[in-house]
């Protein structure tokens, strides 16, 4: 193939992504597989060729933040490596403080340019075949979470929003990793009962009271989870509200246990 060619390849596969995702009515993984052969692989980040889908340029793989440890025991905060509590089995000044109603959280990389790049195309549709370049991400930061984990749970989204964008992350994001680790996925355990504003621009307590009592757990789905142990997922976690709401109805509802799972966190300096 000619540099042209190969090019205008590129190209056409760069603008057939959003009419694809369009008129699919809903994510179907095997329309996906087919259409990934099809077209030629691109980086998620740079767009430029790649040898196959998911896969990333070096240049982009090179500028992602991934969290490793140091970090908080309980919600996976990082520590500075010059901070006296960069200690394994540590807890931040704020779970100290308050204790998160979640076992753990654990997330892959921070939450930053690259990566709200990357979430932000692949929420926006256009972009859903990165959700393989997360697995082994997801698999490395929540290695210990899914060891013990009897569910994988997506944060749900709204019907609303759901129709708007056809598809929920945290849900394709769950499909994909029970697939990887045979643990069940429950997707519909949680439901939004009403929708919320977007949280973009709310402070802590502003998300706080803009989640509170935005899901329940439908009577049916209560004596599944009774004494399980639950893996919550979700594309972001931001301040921990909608985490932490989910997580209380979940053991509300019966649950053993509730840990939580994302590929990005915000991380903001911590007050002690
Ligand atoms: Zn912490």
């Amino acid at each position: 193939m000619d540099l042209n060619r190969k090019e205008m390849t590129r190209e056409s596969g760069r603008a057939l992504w959003p009419v694809i995702n369009r008129y699919m009515p809903t994510f179907n993984p095997l329309i996906h597989k087919i259409i990934d052969t099809i077209l030629p692989a691109r980086c998620i980040v740079t767009g430029d060729l790649v040898d196959r889908q998911g896969m990333m340029s070096p240049e982009a793989w090179r500028s992602l933040n991934f969290i490793a440890e140091p970090q908080c025991y309980r919600c996976g905060f990082p520590f500075d490596f010059d901070d006296g509590n960069a200690k394994e089995g540590n807890i931040c000044a704020a779970c100290h403080k308050n204790a998160p109603p979640y076992m753990y959280a654990r997330s892959a990389l921070v939450y930053d340019d690259v990566s709200r790049h990357i979430i932000l195309g692949f929420k926006h549709g256009d972009q859903t075949h990165a959700v393989t370049s997360f697995m082994p991400w997801l698999l490395r930061a929540g290695d210990e979470i899914l060891a013990q984990s009897d569910y994988l749970v997506p944060v749900p989204l709204h019907r609303w929003r759901m129709v708007r964008r056809r598809y929920n992350q945290a849900g394709l994001i769950t499909q994909f990793l029970s697939k990887e680790t045979k643990i069940p996925a429950f997707l519909d355990v949680i439901k939004r009962t009403r929708a919320t504003v977007t949280q973009g621009h709310l402070n802590v307590t502003e998300r706080q009271r803009n989640i509170k009592n935005a899901f329940v757990i439908p009577d049916g789905h209560k004596d599944k989870i009774k004494n399980k142990n639950i893996c919550l997922i979700d594309d972001v976690y931001t301040t921990g509200a909608t985490v932490n709401e989910c997580t209380k109805i979940l053991l509300k509802a019966g649950a053993a246990s509730v840990s939580i799972l994302t590929l990005a966190r915000v991380i903001k300096p911590q007050r002690a």
